[in-house]
């Protein structure tokens, strides 16, 4: 008797098949030969035949090189974290792919020398926040104030607010941030209320700078105050603002939060954001502000750890100048125009038998943006079951749980993105079919 074992292709011959080798190409070898090893274990474990070993190894194939991948937002929350916060336009993602290569990032082709890195993307900047004498970008909105810290404050004393004292997410603390950089909190007021005159009493030698971190991810109510920024900037020491979710300009639908031009024209010395909320960009720290001072972040040593690459400012750049993008389209997005998208998706479900229904929501920014803030909204309404079933889809779809069902939020869904949710869900809804046949 022959051992069936020794039937299984090795190795090499399956690598040597031309939709295996191809995948070597556009994969790389190692991923291509794990996927191989997977398809050879099987077929000696009997689970597959020796003959469907190349196609088991192709069913194994990763779709690319990186783990990462793209899923659809359908959760409500437009700048949601743990899905990579705000998406970029289709002209930030074309000029990222633009960049990918080589590319003149810190060159003149005219001139052929050295020039600006990232001089496109800061022109943007400055140009979208006219009110900012210059501008910087930094890797993100933590690196933004370390770097503040670093060049402002060290031995010496920073000003802070008992209500500022924020916990970003993952653990992170703003005040442990500046801190870990030598520099000290001098916390002023209480949780709830902090007056001008808090401020002022703590201001002496040793203080550096005072600082106003947005409540971007909390909301207090009741019994509050706080100190305004043209009130602080009056005390004398500059005036540092987080603002958070990088609005450079007032939005009607968020009267609440702060943006970079009316934080410096009350009187800030420096403002810092970030670029994926709701400027809608990619992850990057924003410094606008006194001209001389932010020469000085630029050319603190540290600022080199904190730079932001090519892809960045590509994208960066595309978001300034290009068409509105997704996360600010979201929040514009009419609430009738919604539920007329959530209809038609629901009706073209129920029309292939799947239980859906149309559901008034509310929306919400989410990722550190206007807390407490909902935007009316429509959702497609399915049995909860259908969660994980869409989570484990070809094109992931994460909506979220409530109200004891599985909801697909429109305000957060692209329009161009719609099919591949129909699609996901009718997926599921054959899976589940064929599952419930009862077993013979
Ligand atoms: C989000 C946020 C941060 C952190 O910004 P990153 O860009 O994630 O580093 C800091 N401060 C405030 C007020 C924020 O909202």
């Amino acid at each position: 008797m022959s051992d069936p074992r020794r039937l299984i292709p090795g190795t090499d011959s399956v690598l040597a098949e031309p939709r295996i080798a191809a995948a070597v190409r556009t994969l790389g070898r190692p991923l291509v030969k794990a996927a191989v090893a997977e398809a050879q274990r099987r077929a000696r474990t009997g689970e597959i035949a020796p003959e469907d070993v190349v196609d088991a190894a192709v069913g194994h194939l990763p779709e690319r090189a990186s783990g990462l991948r793209p899923v659809i937002n359908a959760t409500g929350v437009l700048v949601h974290t743990n899905l990579g916060r705000a998406p970029l336009s289709h002209a930030a993602r074309d000029a990222v792919t633009a960049a990918a290569g080589c590319t003149d990032v810190e060159f003149d082709l005219a001139e052929g020398r050295r020039a600006r890195r990232g001089r496109g993307a800061l022109a943007a900047l400055a140009e979208a926040v006219p009110d900012a004498g210059a501008v910087h970008v930094v890797n993100n909105n933590a690196a933004a104030l370390l770097l503040c810290a670093l060049v402002m404050a060290p031995g010496l004393e920073i000003v802070i607010s008992r209500g500022e004292l924020v916990e970003i997410g993952d653990g992170f603390r703003i005040p442990e941030l500046l801190a870990s950089t030598g520099a000290r909190l001098r916390e002023v007021g209480t949780t709830n209320r902090t007056h001008v005159r808090d401020y002022a009493e703590a201001i002496g030698p040793d203080t550096a700078f005072l600082l106003k971190v947005h409540a971007s991810n909390f909301h207090i109510s009741g019994f509050t105050a706080a100190a305004d920024v043209a009130e602080l900037a009056a005390l004398g020491p500059p005036v540092v603002v987080d603002i958070g979710s990088g609005l450079l300009a007032p939005h009607p639908l968020l009267p609440r939060e702060p943006d970079a031009a009316t934080t410096l024209r009350a009187g800030a010395a420096l403002v810092t954001a970030s670029g994926d909320k709701l400027l809608g960009g990619p992850q990057a720290g924003l410094l606008l502000g006194e001209a001389e001072l932010v020469e000085r972040l630029r050319r603190h040593p540290a600022a080199r750890a904190l730079r932001v690459d090519k892809l960045t400012l590509a994208a960066l750049e595309a978001t300034l100048r290009g068409p509105e993008p997704p996360v600010r389209a979201a929040l514009a997005a009419d609430e009738t125009a919604l539920r007329e998208r959530a209809t038609r998706l629901a009706e073209r479900l129920r029309a292939e038998g799947v239980p859906a229904q149309v559901l008034r929501t509310e929306a919400a920014v989410g990722g550190g943006g206007a807390p407490g803030v909902t935007l009316p909204s429509a959702a497609v309404g399915l049995p909860a079951r259908y969660g994980p079933l869409l989570r484990a889809g070809a094109v992931p779809v994460i909506g979220r749980l409530e109200r004891g069902r599985c909801l697909l939020d429109l305000r957060t869904i692209g329009v161009e993105e719609e099919r591949s949710v129909l699609e996901a869900v009718l997926a599921v809804h054959g899976d589940d079919h064929r599952s419930e046949r009862p077993c013979r």
